[in-house]
């Protein structure tokens, strides 16, 4: 198996092509779970740089390879932005995120889809090139889609213009990018981006599209063994959706010339409770690690038992959200703690138990005598021996 740290080392002595499974195991430290999603997105990323290293040693403008676009399914909270903004980190390109229902087709008020190329460009304090090898995510892509029949009829001008204003950025074009972000001014230089190798990712969570992929199955007779009618259960929506083909996201309405550019699709599952336990834990910058480092900054020590993490992956899922609750869910249990501790003299263990989650009660704190004390601890962070933490 593949050490991160090797790999880590590995491409900075060198920058090389990162292969497949060096960048499912980095993603791997950020992202739990979504396996087959991780899988997807590895190999088309390794496939794409291929195409652009292919393409730039050539000169050639037209890359024998085709680009590899790739469409996020996947409900709140599953995943889809940390997936793309950690394959941006990993491959140490820049990295924008985009808004699709914030675009507007040119000449309506809103953004113009070029304002995605001008945060690109903030990424990398416009260094132009810099910005033609970097990654797009563009999120909401399925609240663009053109009202679908038997809908109601929603308002909606620009959708399918939108959409359109996008299938140029993404299939690739030289873009002419306001240098102040749009803002009218008569003065204003334009910067020419060739988006041709730029990476641009899509996501949605396509509510509603288990039941065209149900459809379509049924009448080509494959069949899944999931069974629509039951298909309220988390597992069974997750299985029904990895189903997805290029013919459903159109009949959802997006529209053809743009689905025939992004190749590939993969499809995220909702986070059962085993998953979000684990975010809170396990990832790099995990939140539980966040605060054991924020409380140790105050001497104190903070233990977070199992079952409150449980708890807290049980509320999450309740409100919908996904991993995206576990934060704001956290946020509210520590306020008080987080607001009073710093008033308070010596060092202290916290015990955060399950109650302060389910009844809000608060936390259990012990003053700590013989362990880490105020003036054990110095302001440099260094303890009694001076040893750094
Ligand atoms: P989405 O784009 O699918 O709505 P995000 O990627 O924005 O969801 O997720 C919101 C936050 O939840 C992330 O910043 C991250 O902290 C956490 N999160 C979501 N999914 C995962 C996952 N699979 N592994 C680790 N953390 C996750």
């Amino acid at each position: 198996m593949l050490e991160s740290a090797d790999i880590e080392s590995a491409d900075v002595e060198k920058k090389r092509l990162l292969i497949p499974h060096e960048i499912n195991t980095l993603l791997g430290e950020y992202v739990v779970g979504q396996e087959h999603a991780k899988k997807i997105l590895s190999v088309a990323v390794y496939n794409h740089f291929k195409r652009v290293g292919v393409a730039l040693e050539s000169g050639a403008d037209d890359a024998l390879i085709n680009k590899s676009n790739i469409l996020l399914v996947g409900p709140t909270g599953s995943g889809k932005t940390l997936l793309a903004e950690t394959l941006a980190r990993i491959l140490d390109v820049p990295f924008a995120i985009a808004d699709a229902t914030s675009l507007t087709e040119a000449g309506y008020v809103g953004d113009n889809v070029e304002i995605i190329l001008h945060k690109l460009l903030q990424k990398c304090d416009f260094d132009i090139k810099a910005a033609e090898k970097g990654i797009v995510y563009i999120d909401e892509i399925d609240k663009i889609a053109k009202p679908r029949a038997g809908k109601s009829i929603v308002r909606d001008v620009s959708g399918e213009g939108v959409q359109q204003a996008l299938l140029k950025l993404i299939e690739g074009t030289i873009a002419s990018v306001p240098s102040n972000g749009g803002h009218k001014d008569p003065q204003q230089k334009f910067l020419h981006v060739d988006t041709t190798n730029i990476l641009f990712i899509l996501g949605g969570a396509f509510d509603g599209l288990e039941k065209i992929i149900s459809q379509r199955s049924k009448k080509s007779s494959i069949g899944f063994r999931a069974n629509i009618a039951g298909a309220s259960t988390r597992d069974t929506l997750t299985e029904i959706y990895q189903h997805v083909k290029h013919e459903d996201i159109m009949k959802f309405g997006i529209i053809p010339e743009l689905a025939g550019r992004i190749p590939i699709i993969a499809t995220l599952g909702e986070l059962d409770e085993e998953a979000l336990v684990h975010i809170q834990t396990e990832p790099k910058n995990a939140i539980i690690k966040q605060y054991t480092q924020l409380f140790a900054e105050e001497g104190c020590e903070i233990e977070f038992p199992k079952e409150t993490l449980r708890e807290v992956a049980r509320q999450a899922i309740e409100t919908g959200t996904g991993a995206r609750g576990l934060r704001t869910i956290w946020e509210k249990a520590l306020l008080d703690t987080m607001y009073d501790l710093p008033s308070k003299e010596g060092a202290y263990k916290i015990i955060v138990d399950k109650s302060v989650i389910s009844d809000g009660a608060s936390p259990t704190i012990i003053r700590s005598r013989g362990l880490l004390t105020g003036t054990d601890k110095n302001k440099n962070g260094s303890d009694k021996d001076g040893n750094k933490k």
